[in-house]
C-alpha cells in the first residue's frame, strides 16, 4: 500500500503551537522552470490552548471564489485570544487549480473532489489529497469546506450537509448548518460521491459541512458576505470562537432523490425558462436547448421530474449534453 510512505508535504507551521502562524504546505514539484521547485499551498493555525480543532478549506475547485475570499479575511482577522483550540485555514486547498482559475489543477487536470484518498506517491492533486487524509483530517473535530458553482453551474446559496448512517454525527452536522444561517440549508444528495473530501471526512466521523454559494466563476458582494457571516457563526456554534451566533432564517431543502437532477442530453444553446429561487412544478419546462447548427429546429425541452425550487442551473449560455442543466430542491419545514 503506497498509504505506509510518508507524505512529500512539509508544513512550515507548527499545528502544536499557540498564537497565529501564517505558513504553506510545500510540496515538491520538480518542473521545467523550477529544478527543485515547490508548490506552496497557503496554510494558517491560529491555536490558544487544547480544545476541539476546526479545519476550514476553500478553492477546493478553483474557480469558486466565496470560500477563499471569507478564509484568507478570517486568517488575516481573526483573533487568537477569541479561540478556545484551534482553527486550521487552507483558503486555496487546490492551489494550482486556484491560481490558474480553473476548476481542476493544470498539473495533472486532477478535481480535488474526486481524488480522495489520494496517494503519497501519486500527482500533485493526490499528494494534496493525501495529505489531508493523513495528516489534516485526523487533528480535525469540525470540517468546513466552501464550494460554489465554478464557471459551469449557479446555485441559490445554501450552507449544507449529509444524510449519515450515523445519527448523532449527521445531527451535529446539520446544526453547524442551521448555524451558519445562510438563506437556503439544504440536505444534500451527491451525484456521485466516491473520492470526494466530504465523504473521507464523514467516514472518519467528523462533523462535515459545507456549502454552494454562487456560481458562475465569480462572487457576489452578498453570497461573500454570507459566507464570513456563516463561518464565524459555525466557529462561534462549536464554541471554538466566543461570542453569539448572528442567527438568520433560512429556508429548509432537500434534494429527497436522483429526480432532482437534470441533464442535458443535446449540444446547443440553453434557454431558462425558470430562475433560481422560483418555485417548480413537476412537469414545468426548466430549459430549453436550441440547436445552433441549422435554422428551423424546435428547441429540446428540459422537463422538470419533481415539484419544488430551482436550487442550481448550467450558468454558460452553451450547453453540451451530459452537462448538468438544472436541480430542484424540494422546501421542507
Ligand atoms: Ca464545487
Amino acid at each position: 500500500m503506497s498509504s505506509h510512505r510518508p507524505s512529500p508535504i512539509a508544513p512550515t507551521v507548527d499545528f502544536e503551537r499557540d498564537g497565529v502562524q501564517h505558513g504553506f504546505l510545500r510540496l515538491p514539484y520538480s518542473r521545467d522552470d523550477s529544478a527543485w521547485g515547490s508548490v506552496m499551498i497557503p496554510i494558517c493555525v491560529i491555536r490558544n490552548g487544547k480544545g476541539p480543532a476546526a479545519l476550514l478549506t476553500g478553492g477546493n475547485h478553483g474557480d469558486e471564489y466565496e470560500g477563499p475570499l471569507a478564509l484568507y479575511e478570517l486568517a488575516r482577522t481573526l483573533d487568537p485570544s477569541q479561540v478556545s483550540g484551534t482553527v486550521i485555514i487552507v483558503p486555496a486547498m487546490n492551489y494550482p487549480a486556484f491560481r490558474a482559475g480553473t476548476r481542476t489543477s493544470p498539473i495533472d487536470k486532477g478535481n480535488m473532489n474526486r481524488s480522495f484518498p489520494g496517494r503519497p506517491d501519486g500527482t500533485v492533486t493526490q499528494k494534496i489529497a493525501d495529505y489531508f487524509q493523513r495528516e489534516l483530517l485526523p487533528r480535525a473535530d469540525l470540517v468546513f469546506d466552501f464550494h460554489s458553482g465554478g464557471r459551469t453551474l449557479d446555485f441559490v446559496p445554501f450552507c449544507a450537509a449529509h444524510t449519515l448512517p450515523d445519527k448523532a454525527q449527521e445531527q451535529k452536522a446539520f446544526a453547524a448548518v442551521e448555524a451558519f444561517s445562510a438563506p437556503f440549508s439544504m440536505r444534500m444528495t451527491e451525484i456521485d460521491a466516491i473520492g470526494m473530501y466530504d465523504t473521507a471526512a464523514e467516514e472518519m466521523g467528523k462533523v462535515f459541512v459545507t456549502t454552494e454559494l454562487g456560481g458562475g466563476g465569480t462572487s457576489r458582494a452578498e453570497t461573500v458576505r454570507i459566507a464570513r457571516r456563516g463561518i464565524l457563526n459555525v466557529l462561534r456554534h462549536t464554541g471554538i470562537v466566543a461570542g453569539a451566533v448572528e442567527t438568520r432564517k433560512t429556508q429548509w431543502l432537500d434534494m429527497p432523490s436522483g429526480d432532482c437532477f437534470c441533464f442535458a442530453e443535446d449540444d446547443g444553446m440553453i434557454e431558462t425558462m425558470i430562475d433560481l429561487g422560483e418555485p417548480v412544478e413537476e412537469g414545468a419546462v426548466l430549459a430549453r436547448i436550441h440547436s445552433t447548427g441549422r435554422t428551423g429546429v424546435a428547441p429540446r425541452e428540459i422537463l422538470a421530474k419533481m415539484s419544488g425550487m430551482l436550487a442550481a442551473r448550467h450558468f454558460p449560455g452553451l450547453v453540451k449534453a451530459g452537462d448538468c442543466a438544472a436541480v430542484v430542491a424540494m422546501k421542507v419545514d
